[in-house]
């Protein structure tokens, strides 16, 4: 079965196909990031211009690179939210028009199932059940997984994601944005002995998360570092460094404390953070030595990407599963009301 995925719920048009025979045939991205870096964040209409802009291109360049057209489609599958509305209905709307010219089902798939089942693309996929940590720009989620669709949201952020909260503090150390890929950088060569920032929320039971405090203590530590002069290169660097710290440790307490509350061992890690290689190499840690396996995305599929969206519109297809020939996108859609496969 081949599928075509494209993703568009933000700011990057991923385009892949999968085939359930010879897994990923072909595979594009194209992220604006160059497009907003100069407003700080993502602008939706502009976002949704570019989608316009990239998502044909980026479909004739996988075929060509797959070798095959739109004839050779089992279906296909566009990312149907959560996400920024505009841009969401530009890959709906060329997904399900492509389906329906080429006269095979279309699905539309959710973005964090999308991340969540990025690590089965890899060599050696998790079994179900696992316990999934999700860590994007929009999510920080502690999910029990049974199978596809059958999701348990064990915990989440109260307030800022993970990644929202690196690329806040890294615009406070004037990093370019998205500055969570830039902090991490920074800050292998901070100490980290300098400074403890907080882990927020880990000495209280439970499995959920806070990270805008962090945002405060950072800002305060830059205002005590500078003075009345100009923030050192040392001190960025270690600012940096146990910001990064304290993100990792809560993350890590966090996942822990879920797979002892759940009894499982198998851990997966998926979304932009958790390319971040100290979150991958602690949780690495901590889970060999409790006998368990973390599993994680290549990095290029941790972040936005077409692959994921294929592959997880290939698992509802294959089940039966379809939409409808209307055009729907859900900007806010919890995964826990996800159908189970049948
Ligand atoms: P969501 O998936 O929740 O809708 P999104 O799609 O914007 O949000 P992703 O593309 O999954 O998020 O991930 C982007 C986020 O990951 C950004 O916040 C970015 O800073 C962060 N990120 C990417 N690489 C790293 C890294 N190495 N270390 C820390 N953060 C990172
Ligand atoms: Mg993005
Ligand atoms: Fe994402």
């Amino acid at each position: 079965m081949k599928v075509l995925g494209l993703e568009s719920s933000c700011d990057e048009t991923g385009v892949a196909i999968y085939d359930s025979e010879h897994g990923l045939l072909a595979d594009a991205l194209y992220s604006q990031i160059g497009l907003h870096s100069e407003f700080g964040g993502v602008v939706p209409e502009l976002a949704s211009r570019d989608h316009v802009r990239k998502l044909l291109p980026l479909v004739n360049e996988v075929f060509e690179k797959a070798g095959i057209t739109g004839a050779d489609l089992d279906g296909v599958a566009f990312t149907s939210g959560p996400g920024l509305a505009g841009a969401l209905m530009v890959g709906a709307c060329a997904g399900r028009a492509m389906a329906y010219a080429w006269g095979v089902p279309a699905i539309g798939v959710h973005h964090m199932e999308g991340h969540l089942l990025a690590p089965m693309l890899e060599e050696t996929p998790p079994a179900f059940p696992f316990i999934a940590l999700l860590v994007s720009g929009g999510h920080t989620q502690l999910v029990r997984v049974d199978g596809v669709g059958q999701y348990a949201i064990l915990g989440e952020s109260l307030d800022d994601a993970a990644g929202e909260a690196f690329d806040k503090a890294a615009k406070m150390l004037e990093l370019p944005y998205p500055g969570g890929p830039q902090l991490a950088k920074l800050a292998e060569s901070g100490d980290l002995s300098r400074f403890t920032f907080p882990r927020p929320m880990v000495n209280r039971p439970g499995l959920d998360f806070s990270f805008s405090g962090l945002k405060t203590f950072t800002l305060n530590t830059i205002a005590d570092c500078r003075g009345e002069g100009e923030l050192s290169a040392v001190d960025r660097a270690d600012i940096a460094a146990a910001f990064q710290e304290a993100v990792v440790d809560t993350l890590s307490i966090k996942c822990l404390r879920a797979l002892k509350q759940e009894g499982l061992t198998r851990l997966v890690m998926a979304g932009g953070v958790s390319a971040n290689r100290v979150l991958r190499a602690r949780l690495a840690e901590k889970l060999s030595a409790m006998g368990g396996e973390v599993y994680y995305p290549r990095p290029e599929y941790c972040t936005d990407n077409g692959a994921m969206i294929a592959y997880a519109g290939f698992c509802r297809l294959q089940a039966g599963q379809q939409d409808e020939l209307g055009i729907a996108v859900r900007p806010r859609w919890p995964m826990d009301q996800l159908p189970a496969l049948a």
